[in-house]
């Protein structure tokens, strides 16, 4: 009797499952066996380019629970999910060597990295006579229905969108198969989740007092179920989506669904297909609609990975610009640890740093800042987000990275956002500013985005001291976006004086 691997990615659920219900449909049709497995490779828990662990704690622990919802959603159909570790075409290929596979089941990831190990997997196992077979990646259009080729999809994301909702299709999501009538019994190497919490390459995943709102992320098919139920139907947080998408402060501003994506616990389609419901049975308005709207962004960018590969992680981007970028270590570590003296930008800061989770508004900003103020390599700013968020997808960071940067596709020249005005708009009153930064919680709301300005017994009646409980600005916001300005545009003279007035400002 020969058996059908399901080898689980990032897409660990058993709802719109192409891989895994082709695998039940063999088992039932054919009497094939179906082995499901997820495989630890330390190859993702290693450090990025510029040294920063790739997993987090928070994102770490996000994968565990993932995995153990993953095995109970299994076993609750009657298979099981084995537990292996290694790299991952190596233990393919072992597994593959222990029984009588038929072939291997797996969607296609697009980020160049996880791509390639699908080639070496299929090589690896076109020696051993097994077919992988790859399906296309879980966007929320119908990948293989679009109306263009995908090597030539649009640089442009409103003319992404216009083509894709006019004439491609949106099939709604698979459904979970019914059982597995077939398991494969156990394999050899197989381990438990409290052995791979064990690994010494694999982050310690303890909570601490420092993770703020940690609870709020669990992993899983039936967490990310929970959220999406919350935002939809209990509390009709979807219908007030596009007036509250630009919050930052409360949990329900927008709909906190991309760890689940990320990891593939809920697919794009099996949110569109719940908006779609709530849209036909509560309310239908511009916010339902701008939610589907936002995961057409995930799509593009899916779509543009794929179609890059790996001009996207470039210096120089999509665009392959050449830009005398800075790597200043000091204007980096102020960055990453919320503490540039722009409220608004240490804010977002520590928040991504305690929960692993930024705003969209929050990431913009902050991107902005660090390319368009710091003049720092995007790349550093781009791996750190990798480092920290429990969202974290290659296609979607380094897309909109590059996106920021004015290196991507679609992007307008020079553009960069005015912090001021930012935190005006978004943050009146300062409540989120003062909820991240305690330093600033004494200080009178017309001085919180601008506190280097209040007087000397204006920082002692608030408790902050310039200069010493928080720090003075690193850069002056107007003139560094003036000079790397000349930067982006390749004036080099420019640089010298950059570096004069960032000693200046330290
Ligand atoms: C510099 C930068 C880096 C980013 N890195 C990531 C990342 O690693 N992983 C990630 O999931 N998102 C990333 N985003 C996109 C976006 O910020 C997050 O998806 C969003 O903030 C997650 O919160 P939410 O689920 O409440 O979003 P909502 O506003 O509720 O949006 C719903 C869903 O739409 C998709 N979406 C929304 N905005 C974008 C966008 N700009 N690009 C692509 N998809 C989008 C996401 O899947 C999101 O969950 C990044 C954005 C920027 C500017």
């Amino acid at each position: 009797m020969t058996t059908n691997v399901i080898w689980f990615r990032n897409d660990l659920r058993v709802a719109d499952h192409a891989p895994l219900l082709e695998a039940c449909k063999r088992s039932a049709q054919l009497g094939d066996k179906v082995l499901a497995v997820y495989i630890f490779d330390p190859k993702w828990f290693g450090k990025t380019a510029s040294g920063f662990p790739r997993v987090s704690r928070s994102r770490g622990r996000f994968l565990l629970e993932a995995i153990s919802d993953l095995s109970r959603q299994i076993e609750l159909l009657g298979g099981k999910l084995r537990l292996l570790v290694g790299e991952t075409p190596s233990v393919l290929s072992e597994l593959c060597g222990q029984a009588e596979i038929r072939s291997v089941l797996c969607h296609h990831e697009v980020a160049s990295e996880e791509a390639r190990i699908e080639s070496e997997v299929r090589e690896r196992l076109g020696t051993l006579a097994v077919e992988v077979v790859s399906y296309p990646p879980t966007t929320m259009c119908d990948w293989g229905n679009v109306p263009f080729d995908l090597s030539a999809a649009p640089e442009v994301f409103t003319k992404f969108r216009r083509l894709v909702e006019k004439r491609g299709t949106f099939s709604p999501p698979l459904p979970t198969p019914d059982s597995i009538s077939k398991s494969a019994g156990a394999v050899t190497g197989e381990v438990t989740l409290a052995e791979v919490q064990a690994l010494d390459w694999f982050p310690d995943c303890s909570v601490s007092a420092e993770d703020k709102k940690a609870d709020l992320y669990r992993g899983g098919v039936d967490a990310g179920t929970r959220r999406l139920r919350h935002y939809l139907w209990e509390t009709d947080a979807l219908s007030r989506y596009k007036e509250t998408r630009n919050g930052m402060l409360e949990f329900d501003d927008s709909s906190k669904l991309s760890a689940w994506l990320s990891f593939g616990c809920l697919s794009a389609k099996e949110v569109m297909h719940e908006v779609e419901r709530y849209e036909m049975e509560r309310v239908k308005n511009d916010s339902t609609y701008w939610l589907k709207f936002e995961l057409l962004w995930r799509d593009f960018f899916l779509f543009m990975s794929f179609k890059h590969g790996a001009k996207l992680y470039q210096r120089g981007g999509l665009q392959g610009r050449k830009i005398d970028w800075s790597h200043d270590s000091r204007h980096l570590e102020a960055w990453k640890s919320g503490r540039t003296g722009y409220p608004l930008v240490d804010a977002n800061m520590r928040e991504l740093f305690q929960t692993g989770y930024m705003s969209n508004r929050g990431r913009q900003n902050v991107a902005s800042f660090l390319t368009k103020n710091l003049g720092l390599d995007w790349r550093l700013g781009a791996e750190w987000f990798e480092s920290r968020l429990i969202d974290h997808d290659p296609s979607l960071n380094y897309g909109n990275w590059n996106y920021a940067a004015g290196v991507g596709n679609d992007a307008r020249e020079y553009r960069w956002f005015n912090i001021n005005k930012q935190a005006a708009t978004y943050d009146p009153e300062g409540e989120y500013v003062r909820y991240w930064i305690p330093e600033l919680r004494y200080v009178p709301s017309e001085w919180i985005h601008r506190p280097w300005q209040m007087s000397q017994s204006l920082q002692e009646t608030s408790r902050c001291m310039i200069g010493s409980d928080y720090p003075e600005p690193i850069v002056d916001l107007f003139e560094s976006a003036e000079i790397n300005k000349m930067r982006y545009a390749g004036k080099s003279q420019m640089r010298q004086g950059y570096a004069q007035q960032s000693l200046l400002k330290f």
